[in-house]
């Protein structure tokens, strides 16, 4: 069988084994949430609640102030707490969020207004996503009503859904498609309405073959195509996908519709679903509690702002942990505070031991890192421009482009983090430049 893939990357240990034979539970309903008015991508919510007030499940408590922004609701039936800054794990500073408390009360939902959606506009569905606050659930929480409105300039003909699921350890996205293969189809579907495309593709890697066969057998006769995709990081990550699928090739500085492609998550899918058929607003998301430091790791559908604490305690977190992070380690957050928040982009929470100490040593100019950089980067220079603040040299060598997928890192025999000093120097070149060179 031929799999799919593209240039670069490496072969990070999966680790899927942990949780992947878990299947999906409700995690209970905590009795207290902290939602951030920041949770996507854009301008934070503007807060329309106040201390004290009661809130049904899926109430609006915060709508766009932008753009780009999205509407957030209320996880749980409650009354506001408090409205007070925490620390934002994305943002690294203390950001507004709205505590909720829960009531002793029956749980009360505000649903959405639902349409059948065969019969509504595709103006009318996408009001239904908007309305729903749906954000990339993969983990960038760029608002998706955002992004199946692409410009009528931009023809969009292919629509994608990533299932790779490539970042070691997380298995959520695998349980969904086994378990929700339907929910997922009617998303899809739904989606192809919206954008207008006849056809969808839907790439997994081949470390999840019975996926594969499972959504093979649940869409046949559809126009919806399913890939087997080599198993290899970052195979997930928008470009890599598209081009493994498509051949297609997004160019520099550019986005997916540039090439005719819109990509979307798994969980991202079944979230329209659940909104525009089942009037469901984004209250929960699925994710993966799993780790060498955690004893029984799970996959589990929770409530949005459940602290980690209490997923962690879940799961049976060992006292010998060292590192508990949002996400998994390639690409996730580092937190050292466990009351920190589930957040809409928030696929999994990853615990683990102690590792050998992190001793960076001098570059041997060996070359592995510009063998791993699926963008094509010579990640060496850029580490180095960075660091010596020489910010316009680092964008004409391609700095803008890196995805921050810490293959090169990974690969690296010095133990050179790359991606810490190429994130800072992303954020001190667009603070000056503002994005234009
Ligand atoms: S330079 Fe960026 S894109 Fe290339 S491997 Fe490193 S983190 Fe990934
Ligand atoms: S992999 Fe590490 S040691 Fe090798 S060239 Fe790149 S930065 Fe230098």
């Amino acid at each position: 069988m031929r799999l799919l893939t593209f240039k670069g990357g490496v072969h990070p240990p999966g680790k899927k084994e942990l949780a992947r034979e878990q299947k999906i539970q409700i995690f209970p309903i905590p009795k207290t949430v902290y939602v951030f008015l920041s949770n996507h991508a854009g301008a934070p919510a503007k807060c329309v609640v106040k201390q004290e007030d009661r809130v049904k499940t899926g109430q609006i408590i915060g709508e766009p102030s932008g753009f780009i922004s999205a509407y957030v609701h209320s996880p749980l039936t409650g009354v506001v707490k408090s409205i007070e800054k925490i620390y934002h794990p994305v943002h690294g500073k203390p950001m507004e969020a709205v505590v909720i408390e829960q009531t002793d009360n029956e749980e009360e939902w505000e649903l959405l207004e639902r349409k059948v959606w065969e019969s509504s506009s595709k103006e009318e569905i996408l009001e239904i996503i908007k309305k729903a606050g749906i954000v990339g659930l993969g983990g960038a929480m760029f608002p998706t009503h955002v992004k199946l409105s692409p410009p009528p300039e931009k023809r969009i003909d292919t629509l994608i859904i990533n299932g790779a699921e490539c970042e070691p350890y997380l298995t959520i996205d695998y349980r969904l498609m086994l378990e929700n293969a339907e929910e997922m189809l009617q998303g899809i579907l739904i989606t192809m309405k919206v954008l207008s495309v006849k056809e969808a593709h839907v790439g997994i890697e081949s470390n999840k073959m019975d996926a594969v066969q499972h959504l093979r057998k649940v869409f046949k006769n559809t126009p919806i195509k399913v890939h087997a995709l080599k198993t290899k990081y970052p195979q997930g990550a928008e470009k890599q996908l598209i081009h493994a699928i498509t051949k297609r090739k997004v160019p520099a500085g550019g986005l997916p519709m540039d090439v005719g492609v819109v990509v979307q998550n798994v969980g991202t899918i079944i979230a329209i679903k659940k909104a525009v058929v089942d009037g469901m607003p984004l209250v929960e998301r699925g994710l993966t509690v799993t780790g060498e430091a955690i004893t029984k790791p799970f996959n589990a559908i929770v409530r949005i702002g459940t602290p980690i604490s209490q997923l962690l305690e879940a799961g049976g977190i060992t006292e010998d942990a060292e590192r508990v992070i949002l996400g998994g380690p390639m690409m996730g957050i580092a937190v050292n505070r466990l009351e920190t928040p589930v957040l809409k982009g928030t696929s999994g929470i990853t615990a683990l031991r102690a590792s050998k100490p992190w001793e960076e040593k001098p570059c041997i100019r060996c070359g592995k890192c510009i063998t791993a950089c699926p963008m094509g980067l010579e990640p060496y220079l850029l580490n180095l421009l960075s660091s010596k603040k020489r910010y316009d040299d680092a964008v004409n060598n391609g700095l803008l482009n890196c995805i921050e997928c810490g293959s090169c890192a990974y690969n690296c025999p010095s133990k050179i983090d790359h991606v810490r000093s190429i994130k800072l120097a992303k954020k001190v070149y667009l603070a000056l430049r503002g994005g234009k060179k």
